[in-house]
């Protein structure tokens, strides 16, 4: 009978790991919480790689895995952005996004159905077949607040965004100034811009937003959007729902038996996240700067790359180049007994749970940030790409448990000398201190955040019975 079965919820998960962890993370929540058992979708194009086969066995077994059909993208010009293609890619899969919710209908308890940002062009067939629509909101109420605001933006303004004489001030939201607006509408001719704004018009289109942030993070931004607005969805803080192993990952002795030979608190942990690429001049002046602040790092390597700045994003293979070719002659050597470099990829949530770690450069990739939050270390904010600057204007001035080095030139180059006084300031000194108390606070309040009788527990709590029990959102 079909009212024994557990109940079932379907998630759609964009390519791309940081798409695919916190959808886990979240799928995870409800299975072993909550009693679900769960079908996560994913694209087959970009989600062949070996490390994602392997994610997967890490699953508990109620949590299944089904592949969408492959799409045929090659008309796109070959210069398309990132996120254009993933938009394009999820329109595209829609139809059989809903042939699979419609079977999934039949062979279980489907109660809901959740999404990432990138599958808003789902929503509506989804709520067609009388599945409860969610999003699963993988960045901050930042970035919804900006969203929510972005169709109403596109249609009372004309200049490049960069341009705006004004900073924008959404509801309880730091000033955003529009050069550190969401990368992909840098330009307005950009094929990624009228994709984004397609997108943020959907965002209304669901039941609820589940936004993977907490109250203490972002108070007055999560107020502003808890306020009833007729035609907006319920948003509902439910995070940090962070990773609780490092997903199968490689590097794991290699790094951890290094940290445990260096004193506590001593190493900044140095990563783009799973897509960030910098430039080869840029590695140079980066590995310049750590050398001459002195001060102990764990760096996770990349190929450079001098065209994208989310050049690894689809898959953690790079190209074959070595990216060890980039550093400067000697650097290996000089810096042995305090530096360790790594290829790649690193067990991130192993390195930042790890006592020897006290700070991360990390590229603001937003379960970067909360993994740092969580962990109790603060951050020298390098956004590369996608809503990384925004991410970095809320961390350094909203939540104040980051510093960010400026950067010169045309290029946005980051010296040397800029990356020694950041560096040796974040560990060393008064304003490193201060971003350190503050992000002990909000791990503190991180943990209460997800705890039985937290704010975050709680609102997931209220959904799940929502789905469970059929009642209206
Ligand atoms: N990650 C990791 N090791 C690495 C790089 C990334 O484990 O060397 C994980 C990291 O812990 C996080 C995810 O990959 O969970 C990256 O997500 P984020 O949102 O920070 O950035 P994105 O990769 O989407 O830009």
């Amino acid at each position: 009978m079909a009212e024994a079965r557990a109940p079932h919820v379907a998630l759609l998960s964009s390519p791309g790991m940081g798409h695919l962890f916190p959808i886990a993370e979240f799928t995870k929540r409800l299975v072993l919480d909550h009693g679900f058992t769960a079908t996560i979708i994913t694209y087959t194009d970009f989600n062949s790689t070996s490390q994602l086969h392997s994610f997967f066995t890490t699953l508990p077994p109620s949590i299944s895995s089904l592949s969408l059909p492959s799409v045929p993208l090659a008309d796109l010009p070959p210069d398309t952005r990132m996120e254009a293609r993933l938009c394009v890619l999820a329109a595209r899969s829609a139809p059989s996004v809903k042939g699979l919710l419609l079977s999934l209908r039949s062979s279980s308890n489907l109660v809901a159905y959740v999404t990432d940002i990138f599958g808003a062009d789902t929503f509506l067939d989804a709520r067609e077949l009388g599945v409860p629509t969610y999003m699963f909101f993988t960045s901050n109420y930042f970035m919804l607040s900006f969203m929510f605001h972005l169709p109403t933006l596109d249609a009372t303004t004309s200049c490049e965004f960069r341009d705006l004489p004004e900073p924008l001030e959404l509801p309880g939201c730091v000033p955003l100034r529009g050069v550190d607006f969401l990368d992909p509408l840098e330009h307005r001719t950009n094929a990624a811009y009228p994709w984004i704004v397609h997108m943020a018009r959907l965002f209304r289109d669901c039941d609820g937003i589940l936004v993977n942030s907490f109250l203490a993070m972002e108070p007055d931004a999560a107020r502003a959007l808890s306020e009833e607005e007729a035609g907006r969805p319920p948003v509902l803080p439910v995070g940090p729902i962070v990773r609780s192993g490092s997903g199968g990952s490689a590097g794991s002795t290699e790094c951890v038996t290094w940290l445990d030979e260096q004193p506590h608190g001593s190493v900044l942990f140095v990563s783009f996240g799973s897509g960030g690429s910098i430039t080869c001049e840029q590695t140079r002046e980066l590995a310049l700067g750590l050398e001459s602040s002195g001060q102990r790092f764990l760096w996770v390597i990349r190929t450079p790359s001098d065209s994208e700045a989310n050049a690894a994003f689809f898959g953690i293979e790079t190209s074959a180049a070595d990216p060890l070719d980039c550093l400067p002659e000697g650097f290996l050597s000089r810096t042995r007994p305090l530096g360790l470099v790594v290829r790649n990829w690193a067990p991130q949530m192993e390195v930042l749970a790890h006592g020897a770690v006290g700070g991360f450069l990390s590229h603001c990739g937003w379960n970067s940030t909360l993994e740092s939050v969580v962990h109790g270390v603060p951050m020298i904010a390098w956004p590369l790409y996608a809503e990384q600057r925004m991410n970095a204007v809320m961390l350094v001035e909203g939540a104040k448990v980051a510093l960010r080095p400026s950067a010169a030139g045309e290029k946005g180059l980051v010296g040397r000398e800029e990356i020694c006084k950041v560096v040796k300031e974040l560990m060393e000194g008064e304003g490193g201190k201060a971003v350190r108390d503050r992000v002990l606070d909000l791990k503190k309040a991180a943990t209460e955040a997800i705890c039985e009788g937290g704010t975050s527990y709680g609102a997931l709590a209220g959904v799940v019975k929502k789905w469970k029990y059929n009642i209206e959102a």
